[in-house]
C-alpha cells in the first residue's frame, strides 16, 4: 500500500515546529527519523493531514552532561547515543540496550524522542527511561513543559503527550560511586521487537550491600513497568543468588502479558522473571568490579 495524501512542512526551529501543530489543530504529525511512523503511513494505519518534519532542527541534537544529568536532545539519532563515550560511561543502561533496538540502519535513522513519543511497550528505550525515571522536556505553542517517563505512557503507543506538543529533549540521572547495570531481552530473531525485556541498576556501598536499585520490564505488559517493591527488597541487602530470584519472581508478578504465537502469557511471565534475574546478577557484577 501506498501512504494517503499528506501536505509536507519543513520546520527550522522548535518554535517553528510547535507553531505548525497548533495551527494544524490536531491533525498533524511530527516525523523525526521516519523509522516507525513511514510504516505506520504506508499501512494507513496513520494518515495525518501534515507531516511536520522535525529530522532537520540543530537544536533537538547533542548528548551533554550537566551534573547529575545526562541531556540528551529527542532528535540525537539512536546510533550516536550507541556510539557516545559520555552515555558508556556515565549512563551504562542506556548503553547496553540500544544495541537492541532494530538494526544498524534503523539506528543510524531512528531518534530517542522518536521512540519514546512512539511508545512501544516492548521498545528498550521507554523501558530505559521508566526504569530510570528520566524527565521529558515537552513544548508546545504555549510554552515548556515537563513530564515524568514513570508517568508517560498510558498503554501501547498511547501516552500523555497532547497532540501539539514535541519532546525536546530526555534527562537521564546519572549514578556516581559502584554502580552496575544489566539488560537482558528475548526476541525470536536479532533486532525484533523483544518478547519480553529486563532492565536493571544497582548501586552497592563500601560492604557490598545494595544501596539502591530501580528494575524495569517490558514486553510483558501494556507499558514498560518499573518494579519499584521489587526493587526495595534488594535495599540494605547482599545480593546473592536467593535475594535476587526472590526480586526477579516480585518483578514477573506485576506483569500481564498477552498470549500469541510467539508464546503463551505464562511462558512471558516465567521468562521475564529469568531476564529479571540475568539483567541484576550483571548489574551486581558490574558494580562489585568498581573499586
Ligand atoms: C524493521 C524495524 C525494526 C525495529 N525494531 C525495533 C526494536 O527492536 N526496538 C525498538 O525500540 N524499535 C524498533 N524499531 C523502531 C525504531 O526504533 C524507530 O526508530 C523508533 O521507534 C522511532 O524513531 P523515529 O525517530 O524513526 O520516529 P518517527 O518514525 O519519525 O516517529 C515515530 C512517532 O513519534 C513521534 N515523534 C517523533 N519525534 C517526536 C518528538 N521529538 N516529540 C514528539 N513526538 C515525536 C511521531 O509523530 C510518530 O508518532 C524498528 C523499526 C523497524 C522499521
Amino acid at each position: 500500500m501506498k501512504a494517503a495524501e499528506f501536505a509536507y512542512a519543513r520546520a527550522l526551529s522548535v518554535a517553528d515546529a510547535v507553531a505548525l501543530l497548533a495551527a494544524a489543530a490536531g491533525e498533524a504529525k511530527l516525523i523525526a527519523g521516519g523509522q516507525t511512523l513511514v510504516p505506520l503511513m504506508a499501512m494507513r494505519l496513520a494518515r495525518p493531514a501534515l507531516l511536520v518534519d522535525i529530522d532537520g532542527i540543530a537544536e533537538l541534537n547533542g548528548i551533554a552532561m550537566v551534573g547529575d544529568t545526562l541531556r540528551i536532545g529527542a532528535g540525537t539519532r539512536q546510533a550516536e547515543i550507541e556510539r557516545s563515550g559520555l552515555v558508556g560511561r556515565e549512563v551504562r543502561l542506556l548503553a547496553l540496550a540500544i544495541g537492541h533496538v532494530g538494526h544498524g540502519q534503523i539506528r543510524n535513522r531512528g531518534t530517542i524522542g522518536g521512540s519514546i513519543a512512539h511508545g512501544d511497550p516492548a521498545a528498550e528505550l521507554p523501558l530505559v527511561a521508566v526504569t530510570l525515571g528520566a524527565t521529558l522536556l515537552t513544548e508546545t505553542s504555549a510554552g515548556a513543559g515537563e513530564i515524568s517517563a514513570r508517568d508517560f505512557y498510558l498503554g501501547p503507543m498511547t501516552t500523555t503527550l497532547p497532540a501539539d506538543a514535541l519532546i525536546t529533549r530526555i534527562d537521564l540521572p546519572i549514578w556516581r560511586g559502584r554502580v552496575g547495570a544489566g539488560f537482558h531481552e528475548m526476541s525470536p530473531r536479532r533486532g525484533d521487537f523483544a518478547l519480553a525485556a529486563a532492565a536493571a541498576q544497582v548501586e552497592l556501598d563500601g560492604r557490598g550491600r545494595c544501596r539502591r536499585a530501580v528494575i524495569g520490564v517490558g514486553g510483558a505488559a501494556p507499558t514498560p513497568i518499573a518494579c519499584a517493591d521489587a526493587a526495595r527488597l534488594l535495599e540494605g541487602r547482599t545480593l546473592d543468588d536467593t535475594l535476587i530470584a526472590a526480586a526477579a519472581s516480585a518483578a514477573a508478578a506485576l506483569t500481564e502479558p498477552a498470549s500469541d504465537s510467539h508464546g503463551s502469557a505464562e511462558y512471558r511471565r516465567r521468562l521475564t522473571a529469568v531476564l529479571v534475574a540475568r539483567a541484576l546478577k550483571d548489574a551486581a557484577t558490574m558494580a562489585r568490579a568498581v573499586p
